[in-house]
């Protein structure tokens, strides 16, 4: 960004090429009221975990004391910043999520500060959705309790495979076993939505053994199941370990395509209904905050470091650093970590709302209401071919992938990039 900028001093971690028009309008939304009131989301990234899995892809840091208090002070302060502003004192809140890295890998009494903080720096509606996500080996029932206490309406646990030699392969640090009874004390200490993900094509994963997790997870009843295939990156500690042998090799790619085939049908004889792309939910037990998220899209604010998530105020696009010394000196200057924001054109609003909202339907009120058109008549073209294709279903309220649309979701999404 261009130094000259008048509000260049306000965001130094800017990158250069955001002009100063764009800048001064965005300073401009954040010092004036928010007319729309839709009810966004409040995401906080907590980016330590205590054990580093092998196939993790996400930005995170060992945890340590110094590290994790330094942030959570950093966290605070971007949390007072954000609070002060008109723009956001005066929005709605639907949701707030807490991901990770581990948000769990926060003490009981952090935890509940950093939830109370938030809760008592925006307007959340009384309904408001908290999620938090975990992982088994640091959620006791002190920890589940105090959760519960700050109103938690979500346990997101990362469980991936119940088979334990593929727990181990990865380096999960406790058993199947561990995972299912901390499952079943959730449920008892009264958690009322419980979200696990599972992942297939993990190297030595079979399809027996893949629809064993998936039964094992419809057994202990949880709510959601989200399911991801394995990508491999070539920096992944697996890679390596795959490469050199000690591990055993990931499934034929004919093998994973198979196992995604065999998990619909497992989950829907299971009784679990498709959300979103990898969301499957008992009935009664959709997520509000993947309606938010893809549906509505009503999307808010990313606190903390952020290398996913993109915060989206009208129509600004922006996220912070995901450098955690540059977001802690940014927010002890007293500036906001942001470090890319673009204005966005009508026509990239709704490719992006079409794109995004093929993961789960694309609400044609709510497309309506914010671009004053129907989907149908900014993108004929795309939505008749995908309909030839057998791709989408629609009707006057929805566009949907249909099953063979959502295994091809990728190419979809892409009609509208
Ligand atoms: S606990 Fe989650 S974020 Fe941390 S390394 Fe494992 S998969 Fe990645």
């Amino acid at each position: 960004m261009n130094a000259d900028c008048t509000n260049s001093t306000l965001f130094p971690l800017l990158a250069s090429d955001t002009t100063c028009t764009d800048l001064d309008q965005f300073v401009a939304l954040l010092g004036r009221e928010d007319c729309r009131k839709d009810e966004g989301i409040i995401h906080v990234t907590v980016p330590f975990c205590d054990s580093i899995c092998s196939f993790c892809n996400a930005k995170r840091f060992f945890k340590t004391h110094e590290a994790l208090r330094n942030y959570l002070q950093a966290l605070k302060g971007e949390i007072r910043l954000w609070s002060g502003m008109k723009y956001i004192e005066s929005s709605d809140f639907g949701a707030l999520y807490l991901h990770g890295g581990t948000p769990t890998t926060l003490s009981s009494d952090e935890l509940k500060v950093l939830i109370q903080t938030c809760k008592d720096s925006f307007n959340f509606n009384a309904d408001m959705e908290l999620t938090v996500e975990s992982t088994t080996h640091n959620l006791d029932a002190h920890k589940i309790n105090r959760l519960l206490d700050c109103g938690l309406s979500r346990l997101y646990i990362g469980v991936q495979t119940f088979d334990n030699i593929i727990r181990k392969n990865l380096n999960r640090t406790d058993s199947s076993h561990v995972v299912a009874e901390t499952i079943l004390q959730a449920k008892k200490l009264g958690c009322e939505a419980i979200r696990i993900d599972l992942m297939y094509n993990l190297p030595g994963q079979d399809t027996h053994s893949w629809e064993s997790d998936l039964l094992k997870a419809i057994e202990l009843g949880v709510d959601n199941i989200s399911i991801f295939r394995f990508h491999l990156y070539p920096n992944l500690k697996l890679a390596k370990e795959l490469q050199s042998g000690v591990l055993p090799p990931m499934p034929e790619s004919k093998i994973a395509d198979d196992m995604c085939n065999v998990a619909l049908d497992i989950l829907k004889d299971g009784g679990y209904q498709q959300q979103y792309s990898s969301g499957f939910t008992l009935p009664g037990k959709k997520s509000r905050y993947y309606d938010l998220f893809y549906k509505y899209q009503h999307e808010g604010l990313g606190l903390g470091i952020t290398n996913w998530f993109f915060s989206l105020l009208e129509k600004y696009s922006f996220r912070n650093t995901d450098e955690l010394g540059s977001y802690i000196e940014s927010i002890k200057g007293g500036a906001l970590p942001i470090s890319m924001n673009k204005r966005l054109s009508d026509d990239q609003l709704m490719k992006r709302f079409m794109s995004r909202g093929l993961s789960s339907a694309v609400d044609k009120t709510v497309f309506l209401k914010r671009f004053g058109v129907l989907p149908e008549q900014i993108f004929p073209d795309q939505i008749c071919e995908l309909e030839k294709e057998g791709l989408i279903n629609r009707d006057d309220r929805e566009i949907k992938t249909t099953p063979l649309g959502s295994n091809t979701l990728r190419s979809c999404r892409e009609r509208f990039s």
